[in-house]
């Protein structure tokens, strides 16, 4: 997928103005966040269990390439072949090479993050696969023309009157209204995708060293049709998905659900072991495993390596004021909400997105929600100071942040600095007390007035109270 992470503050701006949008984000509230709410109560040690899911995937990233291998031999001895891409291209390639093998014609997919980081339909498509996406949110999105805007709910930016039009014109059928009938019209187009579909194409939530499984994880019916009924079955994912055992794959299930739709469990939970065995009713007569590093790996052993215990719950996101009120196609790439600001940069290079580390209040929702306890705060933090170092960020913010550092360390000349700023604020705030503008923070004062201090510093009016 084409990164317009470059373009984020643009997009915040229309975004904002977007009412339809604005209405649609409004569902965040109470479809996730307190869907989510109801439920995690119920996992009564739930600061242990966090615990205990950080440490299982911290064991894993610490020594990624021992649990690899052994998932890859676990995986071949029950028929399946893993394959190794080193980027996004070398993914598609394998992908593409596997669908000719087979003399794929027609693909049937299940959502997967990591083929939309590849833009693997548009590869199959130029060679010749025709691929039809079969959950439902993305089935809209690709009738639609557009990229999913969140990673579990991928078409919450659209309203149900948007999707009745859509239907109408692309189906050619009356139009629906209800959320039923659309469903039910969307599972009669599709069923014939399943049905003569050669290749199916899923993601895997986890991989299990110990058994060489792929674990999935839906709401719809759409994922076990895909994996079960085509005569091929490519799973396609990250590296850092594996986990040791399928003990350490209950604690993890534990949250994943609870964190990303508020429910106990999902209804399908489908752990994909080997090609069919002879004799087994059903399965794919083929099972590749495609894992995909695109700098994965150059995160092992650097501050950064905690965003690789990410198991894309979309919680940060649901529970970030910033998401809330832009939605995801703002941050330009795959990931949106503060994962997408730390992986975008980090997978897809800093200096395409130079606003990402910044679009973040760092009020620290995101990390007392996210069930792997990543720091996403001090990653974003991380992240800005790098931007310093290699000097990306607009010279004048720079200039600002190094006087303000300079004035730190010096406390006499920050009194007295302050002491001359608050007072001149304090002027030209007239008699309304409102700054219409205020240098260096035009960011702040072009949508809204910046409420002018009283005329004395923090420190001052503390000695007064004290
Ligand atoms: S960073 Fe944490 S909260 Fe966000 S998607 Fe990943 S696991 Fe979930």
């Amino acid at each position: 997928m084409r990164n317009a992470s470059f373009d984020f503050k643009r997009q915040v701006t229309v975004k904002l103005a977007d009412e339809r949008l604005q209405q649609a984000l409004s569902r965040l509230q109470s479809r996730f966040v307190e869907g989510r709410s109801a439920v995690i109560s119920e996992i009564h040690d739930l600061q242990e269990t966090r615990d205990a899911a950080a440490q299982i995937r911290d064991r894993v990233l610490n020594n990624l390439g021992h649990w690899l291998l052994e998932f890859e031999e676990r995986a071949t001895s029950r028929g399946a072949v893993v394959h190794w891409a080193e980027t996004v291209e070398d993914a598609n390639r394998i992908v593409a090479e596997i669908a000719a093998l087979h003399n794929v014609k027609t693909a049937a997919k299940s959502k997967s993050m990591v083929s939309e980081e590849c833009g693997l339909n548009e590869a199959l498509e130029k060679a010749g696969v025709e691929v039809v996406e079969t959950d439902l949110g993305e089935y809209i999105l690709q009738k639609a023309h557009e990229a999913p805007s969140h990673i579990v709910a991928p078409v919450v930016h659209k309203n149900k009157e948007e999707i009745s039009d859509l239907f109408e014109k692309v189906h050619g059928l009356p139009r629906k209204t209800g959320i039923a009938e659309l469903c039910r019209e969307a599972r009669e187009v599709l069923r014939p995708a399943f049905l003569n579909a050669d290749m199916g194409i899923s993601g895997a939530n986890f991989l299990i060293a110990e058994t060489g499984s792929a674990l999935i994880v839906t709401n719809e019916g759409n994922g076990r049709l895909v994996t079960t009924l085509p005569r091929v079955h490519v799973a396609i994912t990250g590296i850092e998905k594996v986990v040791p055992t399928l003990e350490d794959l209950s604690t993890l299930l534990r949250l994943l659900p609870r964190s990303a739709t508020g429910q106990s469990i999902t209804n399908y939970v489908s752990l994909l072991t080997g090609k069919r065995g002879e004799g087994d009713p059903e399965g794919p007569e083929h099972f590749h495993i495609v894992l995909l590093d695109n700098g994965r790996s150059s995160l092992l052993g650097t501050p950064m390596q905690e965003m690789l215990r990410c198991i894309r719950c979309g919680a940060c996101m649901n529970h970030c004021p910033v998401y809330q009120n832009i939605g995801g196609h703002a941050y330009g790439w795959v990931y949106p909400g503060p994962m997408g600001s730390i992986l975008t940069p980090l997978l897809d290079g800093i200096e395409k997105a130079p606003d990402l580390p910044n679009a973040s209040t760092l009020c620290g929702a995101c990390a007392v929600v996210c069930p792997v306890k990543i720091p996403l705060p001090d990653l974003l933090r991380k992240l800005r100071e790098k931007q310093l170092t290699l000097g990306i960020r607009p010279q004048r913010e720079t200039a600002l942040l190094k006087a303000w550092s300079w004035l730190a360390l010096h406390p006499r000349a920050y009194a007295l600095a302050t002491k001359i700023a608050v007072r001149a604020m304090n002027l030209m705030g007239g008699s309304k007390g409102l700054l219409h503008r205020l240098p260096g923070a035009s960011g702040w004062t072009d949508g809204r007035d910046f409420p002018a201090p009283e005329g004395k510093t923090f420190r001052e009016l503390y000695k007064e109270r004290s």
